[in-house]
């Protein structure tokens, strides 16, 4: 694994495309660190004021440290400020098939995005699944618990 390549990162995206955000994943998937698994992950999250924030999974030679895609873009896009979210899609570009959001990144998704907010999960072909979050995470009836 040497030196990933630049790509992602904050670029507008004015309303949510499934297609574009699942390219956007894609790329994104590029900037895996994914040496034990070889299995790289894309994710790509829209906020209302359009900005696209990318994440790619993120592994550990103490294996449960992995961060997966979905989780790296969410808490980079809280970590800048962003509590808002509009879709998000995920990409395994070496799958034959979609690859849909692990339990934890479920939870995640849980806790910033609504019930209604689409997630797109692609593999390697142009074909893809959308599911919202609440069919991800069903009977979170604590998801209003926050305080603040
Ligand atoms: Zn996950």
């Amino acid at each position: 694994m040497g030196k990933p390549k630049q790509r992602g990162g904050c670029l507008s995206m004015r309303k949510p495309d499934p297609e574009e955000l699942i390219s956007r994943a894609r790329e994104a998937a590029g900037n895996s660190y994914s040496p034990y698994s070889l299995f790289p992950v894309g994710a790509a999250l829209v906020c209302p004021d359009g900005i696209v924030i990318t994440g790619a999974n993120v592994e550990n030679r103490s294996y449960g440290l992995a961060c997966c895609a979905e989780r790296s873009a969410i808490f980079a896009a809280v970590s800048q400020g962003k509590r808002e979210f509009q879709a998000i899609a995920v990409c395994c570009p070496k799958s034959d098939v979609p690859v849909s959001p692990c339990g934890a990144c479920r939870q995640v998704l849980g806790e910033f995005c609504p019930p209604d907010m689409p997630v797109y999960f692609a593999g390697k072909g142009s074909d893809y699944i959308t599911a919202s979050v609440g069919e991800l995470l069903p009977h979170d009836s604590l998801h209003n618990l926050k305080k603040a």
